[in-house]
Formats: C-alpha cells, structure tokens, sequence
C-alpha cells in the first residue's frame, strides 16, 4: 500500500514538475519576444538621422560657430556641401548651426545682406562666431581650422589656397569672423545686387578698423587639392550686369549701409536633414531701397556693356596689388 502511495505521489509530482517546467518556457519565451521585439525597435530608431546628429559629442570651448550660406537656387550644391561641411567640422569638434539664408525676393543676389541676416540670426541663436561660406567651395585639407580665432579674423579660403582667386586682398569663399568684430564694421554694405566687389569692400571695412585678418600657413595642399570649387561657370553664370550708377558707387567703400540697416523679412523656416547633416533653411525677402541702389534689378536697356567688369578688376588686383574699393 505505501509502495502504491509512493508511486501515485511520485507520478503525481513529476506531472506537477512538467507543468511548473511547461509555465517557466511560456513566460521565458514571452519575454524574450517581448526583448527582441523592443531591442528592434531600438535599433530602427538608431537608423534615424536625428539619433546619429544627438549622439555627436561636442566639446568646442564653449564656443559656437554659425555656418552662414547665402543662397539661392544652388540645390545640388547644397546636397554635397551640408554633409560635407557637417563632416568636417565634427572631425573639428566644433559646436555648429548651419544657416542656409535663402533669398527669396524678386530682386538680383546680394551676398552680403543675405550674410548680414544670417549673422542677425546666428547670434541670437546664441553663436559667439561665424564663417561666412559660400556653398560651392568645400574644404578638402582636414588642417583648415574652423576653430574660434584667438586674434582677428581667419580667411580660411586664403588667396594661396582658393582655386580661382588670387589677389592679396581677397577674402570672400570662407570667412570666419568674431560677433564683435562683425559689429564692430556694421557687417557688410547692402548695396551689392549681382555679382561681385561686396568681398573688397569689406576688406576696407576691415582695413579702416585695422583687424587682423590671419591665413592658414604651411599648407602642402596649394591651390589644387585645399578645396573643391563646384562651379560650372556656364551652368552657373555669374550676374556681372551692371545698370544706373552701380559701377561707381560698387567701386566705393560704403559708409552708408550695412549690419545696422538691413532690409528683410523672414518668410519661413525649415529644419532640414540632408544624410546626416541638420540644416536651417530660411527663406528671406531682402527690401530694397529703389533710391538709394535702384540696380537692385537692371531691366535690359540699363545694363551697361561692361558686363565684364568683375572679372576685370579682380585681374587688375593682381597687378597692382591694390584694391578696386576705396
Ligand atoms: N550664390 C547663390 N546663388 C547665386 C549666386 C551666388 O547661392 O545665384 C551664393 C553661393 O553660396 C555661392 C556664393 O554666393 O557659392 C558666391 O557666388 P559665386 O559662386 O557665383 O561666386 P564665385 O566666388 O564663384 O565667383
Ligand atoms: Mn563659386
């Protein structure tokens, strides 16, 4: 009898124990679903680009650079230089906003009061420093620093290095600038519509304040191989017309206009993400003042033959080691 009670009760327990083993799978292979379906889930979110561009570790002084690109109609440009610049100025650990100022008025490009929006901007986003970048020119030679300049301004776009400009008084393609010293000259003239000379008379604004305007030096790279100039001169054709007065009057330093002064209005602003790189994209309706620079748009019969005109200064530049704007 107690042999029997024995193997009901061992037979009993060992159907218990299959049971107990049974629930423990159920509820082991539950939660490892539950596991790997959020463990999935998780590394779909990584995939995303915002998780990459949260993830960068910045550890730049406290400094902050904004990258301001006047713009317009430069798409394809766009899709190679905000990656690219993003890139590099990560490998940097520079803090950095790219602002892309997006002219969207019916007037001709103006360079320079697109640059004075994008620092009104930049600064009140909270950056101490900025590079003025055109969108075509992408830095190839990892030793071109994008850091805050201890001393004066830093032409990272050096006449040694540029691949098309030359002059010694050169200092458009990339500027880096101070918020103080940007100040300290009224940014830039805002009666440079078209193509050209907004550059040399902001070299005279910098002259007149005697700042420092410092290159990078011994660079291997040269003109060739320091950056990628994306410009097809026929795809992309410079506005070099010129109508009324402008030829004079571009010809002057400006003590007229400038940060102070500029006309404009935000119309948007969008965040976009192009690969990895987050850009902000505003789109500004820059005001013209017909009095004051009525070549803010040249109807055919006012554009002067001297369509050249640019072009030519520039080369004379190099001769007389001078500049165009006094
Ligand atoms: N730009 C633009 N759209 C234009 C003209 C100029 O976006 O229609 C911007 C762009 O950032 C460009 C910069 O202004 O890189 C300088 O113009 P451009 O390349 O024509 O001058 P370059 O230095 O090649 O003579
Ligand atoms: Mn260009």
């Amino acid at each position: 009898m107690a042999f029997l009670l024995n193997q009901v009760f061992h037979s009993y327990g060992l159907r218990l124990c299959r049971i107990k083993i049974l629930i423990l799978c159920i509820f082991t292979t539950f939660f490892i679903g539950c596991f790997l379906s959020f463990a999935s889930i998780n590394s779909a979110e990584c995939n995303c680009n915002t998780a990459k561009i949260s993830s960068i570790k910045i550890s730049s002084g406290g400094h902050k650079l904004g990258v301001v690109v006047p713009f317009r109609d430069r798409f394809e440009e766009l899709l190679e230089f905000a990656p690219h610049i993003h890139k590099f100025l990560v490998a940097q650990n520079i803090d950095h906003t790219i602002y892309i100022i997006n002219q969207v008025d019916q007037y001709r490009f103006n360079r320079a009061s697109l640059i004075n929006v994008g620092f009104i901007i930049a600064i009140s986003e909270g950056c101490d420093y900025f590079v003025m970048h055109d969108v075509d020119l992408l830095p190839l030679n990892p030793l071109l620093s994008y850091a805050y300049p201890s001393d004066g301004l830093f032409h990272v776009a050096s006449p040694e290095l540029h691949p098309r400009y030359h002059y010694p008084s050169f200092v458009g393609g990339i500027l880096i600038v101070k918020r103080e010293d940007f100040q300290r000259v009224n940014g830039m003239s805002n009666k440079y519509w078209g193509w050209g000379l907004e550059d040399d008379e902001f070299y005279v604004r910098l002259k007149e304040a005697k700042l420092k305007i410092i290159r990078p030096t011994n660079l291997t790279s040269g003109v060739k191989s320091s950056f990628r100039h994306v410009h097809d001169r026929v795809w992309r054709k410079r506005d070099m017309a010129k109508c009324f007065n402008q030829q004079e009057v571009n010809r002057r330093r400006d003590r007229q206009t400038g940060l102070k002064d500029v006309m404009y209005q935000v119309q948007s602003q969008h965040t976009v993400i192009i690969d990895n790189a987050s850009v902000n994209v505003i789109n500004v309706a820059l005001k013209c003042n017909r009095t004051l620079t009525p070549w803010c748009l040249c109807s055919e019969e006012n554009k002067s033959s001297t369509a050249n005109f640019g072009k030519v200064n520039r080369n004379q530049n190099v001769k007389n080691k001078n500049n165009a704007v006094r």
